[in-house]
């Protein structure tokens, strides 16, 4: 019995026609030798299709329909015929409706997908936040959806990966509704999109999202009439509060349901001669049977004529697709002749006479123009004297806020971590398991869990400078600098977004499409200092630089940001060369960010920590005390027993290598186990200080810190080896996850080693440095 049928435009049409409809019975009666074609039995016709098109079908079988059958009747009171079942079966396989959000980026689409699908996808206010189809799902009406948040794409041509992944999404996943976010108060370049997706012959709605800014600017706008013209149906909705999110969904069914009257399928006018070329071309693909690996004939038409690369390689392999391709260039020739254009500029240029057209016949503009404030801002944040010391203002702001609002939750976490502690010493007996848990895992996730309120604080702050529009502004006014770098105002984005973490940073390079700036920014971003590097700071800065908290911290990242602008300029010149692309980036308006996302964001990233504390960071503190605690002998002292332990002999090991930084053994176990994950050398380093316990007295002026950096103010560490130690955490190669991520955005290994490479090596320099020059001033 048929469930569901995929597949759209002419294609979905024609099988229809057929009798494919659901809850239709359908026998197989033949199969051809090769299994294609098939010969089927449909309202008592024979219809042969071939493989490609029956798997457009969706089937339930008699055994599955009995399986459900059986389920059912496990419920008491339900009798159902044999008919009856399978109809059922169907109707319940067909009540599953795949959405997907297609539109530019920043016109909320992931706010969208996350009111409907009850989400916590990342948003931002600039360009390319979501690169991954994000799927989520949610029941409506009786229905069950499954929902696709996609990229965000300018333009269904094959020029940027995100622009092909859509392009593929659609015609492989064939969703069953597509939902076309358009932003509101930019319609004419949105809309642009809107006019492509058309042209692919997709079922789509259109949620006008942004509405709210569009009911403040005074401008109206013809909705009904819009709709009409394009023939989508278009819901006013607001990403930031879930305005029209549920007549969206309402309406997505009856499109699915066939029921809508708005919804048909529109040629777009592109203009007498462009029309003659592109049915022209058409006529011979559609000589072809449908369906051309699941694209419109038209769809195909133009975007041969926009010579895509992608839709070439497709039409070629078809069995006249020399004719086609012939018949393409001739198109082209008179095209150029005619409009003295070429084809594809013929075609874009059409494209917006189109909806500039819709637009004046449905938008009233208002002439005053809302966005002042945004301008206004702007001529401050951006100006040019004040853009910098702005923005360094703002960091600072971030750092000091992260120490001082963070000093409060984290001296309640870690005196319940001294409680907890004192309790196990004192009620449970001496033995290894007792000092499992004090010294292993207290004193390793204990010694790392006290700095969720710092790192919950760091991306707070980060959270409301992507949302707010203000990182945008930021990439902008660095720019320049960025040019004589080899990067790119984009990359700038990356850069703070590592701050928080390197992995997602490392992604987010996707939406530079320059593949040198793309690739050097990749490289650079684990120069910039995640989170999990934190704790470490703040254990070192609290044990010996307690007067200058905020400024020891800001120093450290800055620099690991004057590094990256050295190793960019290095690398630009001798590792990746070529010419970088020149600068095109929007300023998305300001938009107060809503408080419940910048929490939402900020409380995601908490409970990420604190899972990673559960599996990983306990993993390891483990593994660093049973390597410390083996081989055990109870005479020997603490430190003797921890240097002769397995752990004391790897790191006597890699001590010659570290000394000249001035590092010890202990820091030396700390860096290698850190590989892991970078929470992990703070974790070690409170495992392996914490049989100091019972010597260390404590400190008079140390009060503020943690427990832990008590303890290592009393280590033998020294400032200066302490700051060599904190530059060496900043610099050396980033954690397994982010090599991986490097492998896979620039889909080569050899770059995730080279980075793990230089950055190690540079960390190794720097803390010399650091290390050597100092001694000597000291
Ligand atoms: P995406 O790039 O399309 O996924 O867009 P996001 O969902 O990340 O949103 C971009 C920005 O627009 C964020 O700052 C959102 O808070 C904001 N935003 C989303 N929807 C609306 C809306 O309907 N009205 C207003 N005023 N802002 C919105
Ligand atoms: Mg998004």
């Amino acid at each position: 019995m048929i469930a569901k049928v995929y597949g759209h435009g002419g294609f979905r049409k024609r099988i229809v026609e057929m009798g494919f409809i659901k809850g239709t019975e359908v026998q197989v009666v033949l199969n051809a030798p090769l299994q294609d074609p098939v010969k089927y039995k449909v309202m008592d016709y024979e219809v042969s299709l071939r493989r490609a098109e029956a798997d457009m079908v969706e089937v339930v079988t008699q055994q599955e329909a009995e399986e459900w059958h059986k389920q059912q009747t496990a419920t008491p009171g339900i009798v159902a015929d044999d008919c009856d079942f399978r109809h059922a079966v169907a109707e319940a396989k067909g009540k599953n409706i795949l959405v997907a959000f297609v539109g530019n980026p920043n016109c909320g689409k992931t706010s969208l997908f996350n009111i409907a699908g009850n989400a916590h996808e990342h948003v931002g206010n600039y360009s390319g936040v979501t690169v991954d189809a994000k799927v989520g799902n949610m029941k409506f009406e009786g229905y069950t959806f499954n929902i696709v948040d996609l990229p965000g794409t300018y333009s269904l041509s094959a020029y940027t990966p995100e622009e092909l992944y859509v392009r593929k999404y659609i015609i492989e996943k064939t969703p069953d509704v597509i939902i076309n976010v358009v932003d509101a108060s930019n319609l004419e370049r949105n809309l642009y999109l809107t006019a492509q997706l058309i042209d692919m012959d997709v079922p789509m709605i259109m949620a006008l999202n942004m509405y709210d800014e569009l009911r403040e600017s005074g401008h109206t706008l013809d909705i009904n009439q819009l709709g009409t013209l394009l023939g989508v149906p278009i819901i006013p909705t607001v990403g930031r509060t879930g305005e029209g999110v549920k007549p969206l969904f309402h309406e997505i069914i009856e499109i699915y349901e066939g029921k809508q009257k708005t919804f048909r399928h529109i040629h777009i006018n592109h203009g007498v001669l462009l029309e003659k070329m592109i049915e022209r071309v058409e006529a011979l693909i559609r000589k072809n049977p449908e369906p051309h690996h699941n694209y419109s004939g038209r769809f195909l038409a133009i975007k041969l004529l926009e010579n895509d690369r992608q839709v070439e390689g497709i039409v070629k392999m078809l069995p006249n697709g020399e004719e086609i391709i012939k018949e393409r260039n001739n198109c082209q020739d008179e095209i150029k002749q005619e409009l003295d254009d070429d084809s594809e500029g013929a075609i874009t240029d059409a494209k917006y006479g189109f909806v500039q057209g819709a637009l004046k016949e449905c938008l009233v503009k208002k002439t005053v123009y809302k966005r002042m404030l945004t301008k206004r801002i702007d001529a401050y944040v951006t100006n040019r004297y004040l853009g910098f010391p702005i923005f360094l203002a703002l960091m600072f702001l971030t750092f000091f806020c992260t120490f001082t609002l963070g000093q409060y939750p984290m001296d309640w976490i870690d005196s319940g971590v001294g409680w907890l502690s004192d309790m196990i010493g004192s009620y449970m007996n001496d033995g290894p398991l007792k000092d499992l848990l004090i010294d292993g895992i207290l004193a390793g996730v204990g010694g790392v869990i006290v700095f969720l309120p710092n790192i919950m604080i760091l991306y707070a702050f980060i959270s409301w400078m992507e949302d707010s529009g203000y990182m945008a502004r930021a990439a902008f006014i660095m720019d320049k600098i960025m040019h004589k770098m080899g990067l790119h105002g984009k990359s700038f984005i990356p850069m703070i977004m590592g701050f928080g973490c390197n992995i997602p940073a490392i992604m987010a390079t996707r939406t530079i499409e320059d593949r040198k700036s793309r690739l050097l920014t990749m490289l650079i971003v684990p120069l910039m200092s995640c989170s999990a590097r934190l704790p470490v700071y703040i254990i070192i800065i609290g044990a010996f630089f307690p007067k200058h908290q905020a400024l020891t911290l800001f120093a450290i990242y800055l620099i690991g940001i004057v590094m990256s602008v050295v190793m960019a300029n290095l690398f630009s010149k001798f590792v990746v060369k070529g010419e970088s692309s020149p600068f095109v980036m929007e300023l998305p308006p300001y938009r107060l960010p809503s408080a419940k996302s910048v929490v939402r964001h900020t409380w995601e990233k908490g409970k990420q920590y604190l899972k990673k504390m559960g599996t990983i960071i306990l993993a390891a503190s483990i593994v660093v005390w049973a390597l410390a605690y083996f081989p055990h002998h109870e005479e020997l002292s603490n430190e003797q027993q921890m240097e002769q332990s397995y752990i004391g002999q790897l790191g006597k090991a890699v001590e010659p290598v570290i000394s000249p930084c001035g590092l010890q053994w202990k820091e030396g176990v700390s860096l290698i186990a850190g590989v892991g994950a970078k929470e992990i050398v703070a974790s070690t380093m409170g495992v392996l200080y914490a049989t100091n316990t019972e010597e260390g007295a404590e400190a008079e002026d140390l009060e503020d810190s943690s427990h832990l950096s008590q303890i290592i103010a009393q280590s033998g560490m020294t400032p200066l080896t302490a700051f060599a130690f904190m530059v060496f955490v900043l610099l050396y190669m980033p954690c397994l996850p982010a090599c991986i991520a490097i492998k896979n955005e620039s889909g080569k290994w050899r770059w995730a080693l080279f980075t793990a490479c230089y950055t190690t090596s540079l960390a190794w320099i720097c803390a010399t440095l650091v290390y050597q020059i100092g001694a000597l001033i000291v």
